[in-house]
């Protein structure tokens, strides 16, 4: 029978019933699905290295014997091999899943291998990618492919011996035949010509078996440009959606008002601070509601250009919301903008899940009526009873805390509400178009005058003393510190005991002569706003805490921020940690004491000691985490993408991006036969080429 792209995998060549099997529960069951099923990366054969001439710091492929191999019991137990190839020995470490790997690279396999080199004691790879040979001289012989494709695995693939040799038995034959040309290529000739893409087919074939690393790249930009190109239409249909039809509300013009504020201010606006304000009333003046980003590095001052806004609404006549994802930010919001909006005679309400039944009551009633204008508060302001009489600005702190769907709930809680979110975790451009290509945005790329730079040290555990003397000498300087713990949910009250204990540790043997507070998320309401008030005035040297205080947090005295067990946070995380500190004019310190000294984690943490610059913090760590984790999982939905990488892709997401509103703009709806298969994808939300 002749096999076509919905044909099973089963009537494959070299594919019996079992292998049938781990493909279909490996979500593979069509040829179609092969087809789709990309290498990871290429093993270059073509530039073997001789391991007497490796470079530190170069990415190399290696071929060779596996010498001796063994598992390295220890804290963590990890497994090591020696491979020769005849001119010298190379060290391999596998950290994660290590007995997978013993089980792979016995004494006497044949690898060939590729990774960056590293000397720890001796000449290593950390993890890297390798594939195992038959031979050495069948693999190297001269008609071999020069680039050899390395795809995905899974668990399901190795449970039925599906590796990279097999996926390339089968593919290769595919290729040969016209099937690619059977899919149909979502994108019209005139625009593959405009950006000087290959066809899908093409695209396909060279994906899987390049000619070269350019053409391969080629076909990668090819097929990562149709999912962003999907994506973009998706995200401005949305927000077609969400803009459509004139808001009834109209705000006051400027003037007097803003004066009150700005006269309150105890610092002059950035020039930064001031652009972002006039968009920001311009957006709230003009007829559609807004939908805007205000996007800030940690410190930035996003707070006060919130206050501006959310006066002009309140003074218009309407009211204004803002959501924090914590209360200690809530608080904090609340107490400094009652400072700034009082003398306009605004005065805010806080609203969160520990006010008092008569208090909440009291709330709820006010907000009703419309006798409160401004309300601040945590998720509480999103439940069901809470009801405004007429709230037209939504402001939402720390976006990327909360999901797409908790934005959407706070601004239903007026009609036609004008939305403005605000985020410190810098998003590289990319993720930002893509997660939030419905949004306008304005950045704050400048921080206030006079922050020194913060002074970020890596310590051992055993560094311990020298750090609590080096503490107890700045605590006389009338510096404040922060001491942060990792919290992890799994193990979260052995983490909170841990924390605990250590923190009595540290207040009767290490600092018996200091003030020291604690604050963790189980802290009643009552005692925390007691310790960070304490701390706030100067009256605490030393405030141990678990990540409650993460975010947002501003205590302009506190210059030192130590975090413990480092290793243990993100990139991000350990970014917004140290913007705790980044506040006053005094020189501050951030020091992380990591139990690691090599692996991925210690990578993490080498990054974050080599910048404080929040975009290359977060673009390093997209491309180490990847954009699901970045933003949390509930930020997951939109961002299945296979082949796009948004830490590369800038360029091509930007064409994609000005092509969707291209097209947007002639064909809303997408009814040019032309863009069939793209409105299809679109409408069911999968990759453009599976659409075919
Ligand atoms: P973030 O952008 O991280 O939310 P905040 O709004 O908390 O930053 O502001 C950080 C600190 O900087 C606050 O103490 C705030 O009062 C101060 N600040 C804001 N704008 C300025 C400015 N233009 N000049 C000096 N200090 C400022
Ligand atoms: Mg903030």
């Amino acid at each position: 029978m002749s096999i076509n792209l919905e044909s099973s995998v089963q009537y494959l060549r070299g594919v019996g019933p079992k292998r049938a099997q781990g493909l279909s529960q490996a979500g593979l069951p069509t040829v179609r699905d092969l087809l789709l099923h990309f290498p990871r990366r290429y093993l270059d054969r073509s530039s073997v290295t001789s391991i007497s001439e490796l470079t530190v710091g170069d990415e190399a492929t290696v071929v060779g014997e596996i010498r001796a191999a063994g598992m390295l019991k220890g804290r963590k137990a990890r497994f090591e091999a020696t491979l020769d190839d005849g001119t010298g020995l190379l060290h391999l470490v596998f950290f994660h899943q290590p007995r997978i790997f013993e089980r792979r690279l016995k004494k006497g396999t044949y690898i060939a291998c590729t990774g960056r080199i590293q000397v720890y004691q001796e000449l290593q790879m950390v993890h890297p990618e390798f594939e195992v040979l038959d031979s050495l001289d069948a693999e190297l012989g001269p008609d071999r492919g020069r680039l050899v494709p390395l795809y995905p695995g899974s668990a399901e693939l190795s449970t039925f011996h599906i590796d990279s040799r097999l996926f390339r038995k089968l593919i290769q034959p595919l290729l040969e035949t016209d099937l690619p040309d059977d899919l149909s290529d979502p994108l019209p000739d005139h625009v593959r010509s405009r950006f000087g893409f290959p066809t899908l087919g093409q695209a396909i074939r060279q994906i899987h078996f390049p000619d070269n690393l350019d053409s391969a790249e080629r076909a990668r930009q090819r097929l990562a440009f149709d999912e962003l190109f999907a994506l973009q239409i998706h995200l401005i249909q949305r927000r077609a959606g969400m803009t459509r039809g004139d808001k009834p509300h109209r705000y006051q013009k400027a003037g007097a008002a803003e004066r009150h504020l700005l006269d309150a201010l105890p610092f002059t606006l950035t020039g930064d601070q001031k652009g972002a304000i006039r968009e920001i009333i311009a957006d709230m003046r003009a007829s559609r509601p807004m939908q805007r980003l205000l996007q800030g590095d940690v410190g930035s001052g996003k707070t006060v250009v919130a206050a501006f806004a959310m006066q002009l609404a309140v003074r218009s006549g309407f009211q204004a919301a803002l959501m924090a994802p914590t209360e200690i930010l809530a608080e904090q919001h609340t107490a400094s903008l009652t400072r700034l909006l009082e003398p306009s005679g605004i005065t805010p309400r806080l609203l969160t899940g520990s006010c008092t039944a008569a208090v909440r009551r009291d709330i709820l009633e006010g907000l009703a009526s419309g006798g409160i204008p401004l309300v601040i508060g945590t998720h509480a302001l999103i439940q069901k009873n809470v009801l405004f009489r007429n709230l037209t600005l939504a402001v939402v702190d720390e976006q990327h805390r909360f999901g797409v769907q908790q934005r959407a709930q706070l601004s239903a809680k007026g009609h036609a509400t004008d939305v403005l979110v605000m985020t410190a975790t810098p998003i590289p451009r990319t993720l930002q178009l893509t997660l939030y290509g419905d949004l306008d945005c304005t950045s704050l790329r400048e921080l206030p005058p006079g922050r020194t730079p913060v002074v970020t040290r890596l310590i051992k555990e055993s560094d311990h003393p020298t750090l609590w003397r080096w503490l107890n000498d700045r605590f006389d300087k009338g510096d404040q510190a922060f001491l942060v713990y990792p919290l992890i949910e799994e193990s979260e009250t052995q983490d909170l005991k841990a924390a605990t204990v250590e923190f009595d540790r540290l207040r009767t043997d290490v600092f018996p002569k200091r003030r020291l507070a604690l604050v963790h998320g189980r802290t009643p309401t009552d005692q925390r706003r007691k310790v960070m008030d304490a701390f706030r005035k100067g009256e605490t040297h030393l405030l141990v805490a678990t990540t409650v205080i993460e975010v947002g947090v501003d205590i302009p005295n506190a210059n030192i921020m130590i975090i413990e067990h480092a290793d243990r946070f993100g990139l991000s995380q350990l970014h917004q940690l140290r913007g705790r500190i980044r506040r006053g004019t005094k020189q501050s310190y951030c020091i992380a004491v990591s139990t690691v000294s090599g692996g991925p984690q210690f990578e993490r943490l080498r990054i974050f000691n080599s910048t404080t610059d929040g975009f290359k913090i977060a673009e390093a760590d997209l491309d180490i985490r990847g954009p699901g984790e970045l933003l949390g999982a509930r930020q997951h939905g939109i961002l299945n993408l296979r082949v796009a990488n948004l830490a590369l892709d800038q360029d091509l997401l930007e064409k994609a991006k000005d092509l969707a509103q291209e097209v947007h703009a002639a064909d809303p709806d997408l009814n040019t036969p032309e863009w069939a298969t793209l409105k299809r994808s679109v409408a069911e939300n999968r990759p453009l080429w599976t659409a075919g």
